[in-house]
């Protein structure tokens, strides 16, 4: 069966069309009980991430996150900022349920996080790409293997693999380095394949923890061009930094973050102002780094 169409990428991007979808995994009866009411009104269907009234406390005295109300929507880039200890990773862990809440709920693409089983989540975690400071590739893997590697394990065929990879590998420009191991790139590079690994699927949601949190400023701009491309071909991007300067620079929502709670949710000024393509956005970001 189709993946529900929600959890889905925009549908009149090709590549991601043409991708195995971790919804296809579904079986009979993993399916949603039909809801008996109205039908979701668009609102909630653009809502790709929702928390309503979420804390988790790490046992007595530990505020992860404190009463956390925050939505969405599809194709936002949005960033999560606060100092080291406000709740930005205790966010994304929630988001893939690494974590449970304490209190609250959690919906991702209208699905309401609690009533995934622990069997399911592996299923549920192929629709968020993650990706971290520390990169997490395997060591003893090439470039096209540890991406070839995050494919495989949605279930994608050799074929398909072979058919994708390149386009990938294009995408976070990584064509030349495909037989490298980690150890033989830098941490620009790494990150990279970080990221094509996270986005090799095309998941629909795209997480990325202090992504440039060991790169120097100048590779931080290509990472977070990468990202920002990713964004505007429709997938749904939050990113955790504590490098105010450069979420300033990119002229996003910005979610800021003070020990667990929320403290400032806005739009940036820019918001609907024209659209910076990202050769744009990267000259810019150059020219403002100081
Ligand atoms: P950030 O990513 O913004 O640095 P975190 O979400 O990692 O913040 O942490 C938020 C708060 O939760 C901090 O006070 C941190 O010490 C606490 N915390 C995070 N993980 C744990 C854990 N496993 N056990 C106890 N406390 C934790
Ligand atoms: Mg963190």
């Amino acid at each position: 069966m189709t993946p529900p169409e929600i959890l889905t990428a925009p549908g009149n991007d090709r590549r991601t069309r043409d991708l195995p979808h971790a919804g296809r995994e579904r079986r009979r009866g993993d399916r949603p009980k039909p809801r008996p009411l109205a039908p979701p009104q668009r609102d909630d269907r653009d809502t790709v991430v929702e928390f309503r009234g979420v804390s988790k406390l790490y046992g007595p005295g530990g505020i992860g996150l404190e009463r956390a109300t925050f939505a969405v929507r599809r194709q936002e880039m949005v960033f999560l900022v606060g100092p080291t200890g406000s709740g930005k990773s205790t966010i994304m862990r929630l988001l893939i349920k690494e974590l449970e809440p304490t209190d609250g709920r959690i919906r991702v693409a209208g699905r309401d996080l609690a009533e995934i089983t622990h069997k399911k989540v592996p299923y549920y975690r192929r629709n968020v790409g993650v990706v971290f400071q520390d990169f997490k590739l395997l060591p003893t893997r090439t470039v096209y293997d540890n991406i070839a590697y995050a494919l495989q394990v949605t279930g994608a065929s050799r074929k398909q693999i072979r058919a994708t990879l390149p386009d990938i590998l294009r995408l976070t420009g990584l064509s030349t380095k495909l037989h490298n191991y980690p150890h033989q790139l830098s941490g620009g590079e790494q990150q990279r394949v970080a990221v094509a690994r996270a986005f090799a699927s095309h998941p629909p949601l795209l997480l990325a923890d202090e992504p440039t949190g060991n790169l120097d400023p100048e590779t931080s701009i290509g990472i977070m061009q990468l990202l920002y491309r990713i964004n505007r071909a429709g997938t749904t991007v939050i990113v955790a930094s504590h490098d105010n300067e450069m979420v300033d620079r990119m002229r996003r929502r910005v979610i800021e973050l003070k020990r667990g709670r929320i403290v400032r949710d806005e739009a940036s000024g820019f918001y609907g102002a024209r659209e910076e393509n990202t050769d744009e956005l990267g000259a810019r970001l150059k020219q403002e780094a100081t």
